[in-house]
């Protein structure tokens, strides 16, 4: 017997440590002073020792049997956390109680108080049968297929107190479902019993094997039909063969999913047959789960019309004790005194009358309980993390709190998106049937080690149930945000009609698998040991350090990935070899001063660094708007300033200010040794309007240069190798320009249509004092090579997002991106409804005047319309400026439309608050300004 656990379990069986937790009780006994193994072994009474928590501290895991509790069990159980604990309770994925911060004083009096309401902690840890969960509305639904919680009161009978059943060789999960759409928890415990009816009769079908944790496994199916009087006797049957047979040298595999691999489906059936016949059904195909996540929150119907069950919700499980102790007042007050607890970590009030609904809602929300709860606070679960779990390697609950909160901040709706978030390997809040799964892990960045999570994506439900898959390791707590919004917007924006977030990503993931040939794809992580340096490969690091047997959580992933750009120390002018973790350095740490903005480069690319309350951030150095040096820009109030034209970006998001609008990229930063250090790659553009477009900088071909109008050419460029990414029309390339030796950069709109014909045409107009467009006038000829970046920019439009009627508005040179927008809709939407209103001053300045009129003749959706601000005697058409009476006349509904915006900036704020006074919504105006005359400073 290898296992250190089988031989202290041999020593003395759980059961037997009653009057040893008596006697410290008694003598207030520190916990160091506690052998480990009795330690352990008070998890047969539920008492759970927490190295994390204050000294000497425990916690206590509470049976809530099918999540069944009276109010006054609620009550006595808050007014324990209040009196004896933290005044905090926890509702677990498995539906029990957690009271936190117990002395060891207080263990026999709690013990006593549970007993007195008819509650036990009994065998809620180490290798027991689990408390036995139903669905939380269970004896409530209108259309089950049958009440399962005497079932679970029935099953729980038979282990409680049986000293084989409470020597397992690990833990075991069961549960029951009577509804006819189970959810995903069932495929993940090891027994589950699903109802069905067969030719009217009710049986149970049956799955074995199922789990969480380190290896993951859904269960198996076992090809049988278990009548409702056997669920006790096959369970006993199950629970048998585990403990005679299940392996007991390898607590890693000792789970029932390995006995169950090493005997096969067949050999459990046969175990199960030998005691209960069974009626064997090969030909039933599997129960299939349901569709969607269980929706527990809110108001629900039971099977007597009068009566109502409020699902309360319990961000991440996390009650006061004055919040469990109101809910127990409100079930007496408007139900019948009776709750349920929820696997989803929730709460529900049952039997509350139709006529009380209100009132009980109104007294459930005076204490912060609430059956309205937005989509973060109900697609979100952690488990407890190292603020009191012993084996914890990150914190949980507060990342998830702090997660949730930065992206309500952003905006961020998740619409059943799932997020669960386990503190390690253990899985207990189930990340790996999540639609983003986050799994605790230590990781190694520089200098020392930090908090990070390793992201799957792609669990849940997705038409069938699926373990996620790995999209990134060792993501940094608090780049967490960028990362998920990153992926959510992703799924958004591209997922095909109909698709899940679940499916979009798995499809994704797995291509990008069938993708990779090389081995190195598959490198394991590798990790190192903070106390004596030994280094292990692999998922996961070992629960115990072979080196030094420290725990898991002294060891810290290794980031091996070596970045390649090198860039150029800010203050000495200096190069920097590239660091580990994509970091490289950037600038002394005295190098930027708090108020100030400092320069840097890396790999050709310029960055603005600046220091914000003692905060280094790192903006791009170019301005998205014409490419202006952010760089040489002023910071005041938590904004940069362009120093070409004014433009400003909050340095913490880099949300555009002044206009709103377009945002600038943002850069992660790290101080370490008195440097500062900075990871090109960026952190992600903040709003859903910029998502991934990518964009390269690359030389092209000049093939044509076509007249539009006075001072108005068209450059078409060579790019038939997609060089330069266009995906988005609406958008702006960079071209560069050799002026006295030195290259200077400036901004055009693109006017093609992405894809079109394998070539980039930038519409540009001469600036007499502009350097730039006067060079590109007089010396770029057909066959000039010239350097050109891109594509950028916010301002585009997005055909899988912007479904709503168009209509595009421009005066003057801000025709441009609407032309490419246009272009766009006729090649691939000619269907999608746009009306198009252009403004110039005489018939001459009209810039794509026939291109815009023909696409008005051919395509019954698109309609154009020009007004002139100075007509001659020979126009018949709009007299005067684009202006609110001119669009009014023009546009139908116009709160129905999504708008796009482009000329001077007086021009747009005039139409943009006429838009919103008019009803049409701030997110469905897009605006581009341009400028009328020469800035100083401009090269354009
Ligand atoms: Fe503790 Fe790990 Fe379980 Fe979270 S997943 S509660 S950290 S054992």
């Amino acid at each position: 017997m290898g296992n250190p656990a089988e031989v202290w379990k041999a020593e003395k069986h759980g059961f037997d440590v009653w009057p040893d937790v008596v006697r410290h009780a008694a003598a207030g006994t520190p916990m160091s002073d506690i052998a480990t193994p009795d330690l352990e072994r008070m998890k047969w009474y539920g008492f759970f020792y927490r190295k994390h928590d204050a000294p000497g501290r425990y916690m206590n895991r509470i049976r809530i049997t099918a999540g069944e509790l009276t109010a006054d069990q609620a009550q006595a159980i808050a007014l324990m956390a209040y009196e004896l604990g933290h005044g905090i309770v926890d509702v677990t994925t498995r539906a029990n109680l957690q009271v936190q911060g117990l002395a060891v004083t207080h263990l026999p009096v709690v013990e006593d108080r549970l007993a007195a309401v008819g509650l036990t902690g009994r065998q809620t840890g180490h290798d027991n049968v689990r408390n036995v969960f139903a669905h939380p509305f269970s004896g409530l639904l209108p259309d089950e297929v049958i009440d399962t919680r005497e079932l679970c009161h029935a099953v729980t009978a038979l282990f409680i107190g049986n000293r084989d059943y409470a020597d397992l060789p690990r833990k075991i999960n069961i549960c029951l479902n009577g509804t006819t759409e189970p959810s995903a928890h069932f495929w993940t415990q090891d027994l589950s019993f699903l109802a069905c009816r067969v030719e009217g009769e009710v049986f149970f079908q049956l799955l074995v094997g199922g789990t969480q944790g380190q290896n993951p496994h859904l269960a198996w199916h076992v090809p049988v039909l278990v009548r409702p009087a056997q669920v006790v006797p096959v369970t006993g049957a199950v629970l048998d063969l585990f403990r005679e047979q299940g392996s007991r040298e390898d607590r890693h595999r000792a789970r029932l999913r390995y006995l169950v691999e090493r005997i096969g489906v067949s050999g459990v059936e046969a175990a199960i047959q030998e005691r209960v016949p069974l009626r064997r059904a090969p030909d039933m195909p599997p129960p299939m789960p349901a569709g969607r996540n269980d929706d527990l929150v809110g108001w629900f119907p039971q099977r007597d019309p009068d009566l109502w069950t409020m699902g309360l919700c319990v961000p991440l499980g996390r009650l006061s004790w004055r919040q469990l102790e109101a809910a127990g007042v409100i079930a007496k007050r408007w139900g019948d005194g009776r709750l349920r607890t929820t696997h989803e970590q929730g709460l529900a009030i049952v039997n509350i009358p139709t006529g009380f609904k209100d009132a009980a809602a109104t007294d459930a929300a005076a204490v912060g309980l609430s059956v309205h709860a937005d989509s973060l606070s109900l697609n979100t679960m952690a488990c407890t993390g190292t603020q009191f779990c012993n084996i914890a390697v990150t914190e949980t609950k507060g990342a998830m709190f702090r997660l949730i909160d930065t992206l309500r901040r952003r905006t961020l709706m998740l619409h059943g998106i799932r997020i669960h978030m386990s503190g390690c390997p253990s899985s207990c809040a189930q990340h790996f049937t999540a639609d983003i799964g986050l799994k605790g892990v230590r990781v190694r960045r520089l200098i020392g080690a930090r908090e990070g999570f390793d992201m799957y994506l792609g669990g849940g439900v997705s038409g069938d149930i699926h373990m996620g898959l790995p999209y990134r390791l060792g993501v940094d707590a608090e780049q967490l945000p960028l990362v998920i919004e990153e992926v959510v917007h992703q799924y958004y924006l591209k997922h095909r009609s109909g698709q899940t977030f679940s499916a979009y990503w798995r499809e994704r993931l797995q291509q990008a698998e069938a993708a990779k040939v090389g081995e190195s794809d598959y490198r394991p992580s590798t990790w190192i040991c903070e106390r004596c340096d030994h280094q292990h490969l692999g998922e996961d690091p070992p629960v115990f350090c072979p080196g030094c047997a420290g725990v898991r959580r002294l060891f810290a992933r290794v980031d091996v990935d070596a970045p390649s750009v090198a860039s150029v120390v800010a203050d000495t002018g200096t190069t920097s070899p590239p660091r580990a973790g994509g970091f490289v350095c950037v600038a002394a740490d005295s190098a930027v001063v708090e108020g100030t903005v400092t320069a840097a480069t890396v790999d050709g690319q310029s960055y603005a660094l600046c220091r914000v309350d003692g905060e280094v951030q790192a903006l791009d150095g170019v301005c998205p708007h014409e490419g202006g040096p952010l760089g040489e820009g002023a910071l005041a109030n938590g904004a940069i300033t362009c120093p070409w034209h004014g433009w400003s970006f909050n340095v913490r998001t880099g949300c555009g200010i002044e206009p709103a609008g377009l945002d600038c990229t943002r850069y992660e930063t790290r101080i370490e040794n008195q440097k500062i250090y900075l990871k090109p790659s960026p952190l992600g553009m903040v709003t859903a309007a910029h998502g991934d477009a990518p964009s390269a900088t690359a030389t092209l071909t000049l093939l044509a240069v076509r007249d539009e109008a006075p001072g108005v050419r068209t450059f078409q460029f060579d790019n038939h190798t997609d060089e330069i990414p266009h995906a988005r029309p609406g958008t702006f390339a960079q071209v560069c320009v050799s002026i006295d030796g030195v290259d200077t950069w400036r901004s055009f709109t693109v006017s093609s249509a992405p894809a079109t014909a394998g070539a980039l045409e930038l519409r540009i107009k001469r600036n007499p004092g502009g350097a730039v467009s006067n060079a590109l006038f007089e010396t770029i000829r057909p066959g000039s090579r010239v350097r050109i970046r891109g594509t950028h920019g916010g301002f585009f439009f997005d055909p899988e997002r912007h479904r709503e009627p168009l209509v595009l508005i421009s005066a003057g040179s801000g025709v441009t991106p609407m032309m490419s927008i246009a272009r766009y809709l006729a090649a691939h939407r000619p269907q999608h409804p746009c009306t198009f209103i252009h403004g110039a001053r005489t018939a001459a300045d009209i810039i794509f005047r026939r291109e815009c009129q023909d696409l008005h003749d051919r395509l019954p959706s698109f309609t154009y319309y020009v007004t002139l601000s100075r007509p001659d005697a020979t126009w018949d058409q709009g007299c005067g400026r684009v202006d609110p009476r001119y669009v009014a006349d023009v546009v139908k509904a116009v709160p129905a439309n999504r708008y796009f915006l482009c000329g001077p900036a007086g021009f747009m704020d005039t139409l943009r608050a006429w838009l919103s006074e008019s009803g049409v919504p701030d997110d469905r105006v897009h605006t581009e300004q341009f400028l009328t005359a020469p800035i100083p400073g401009s090269m354009g």
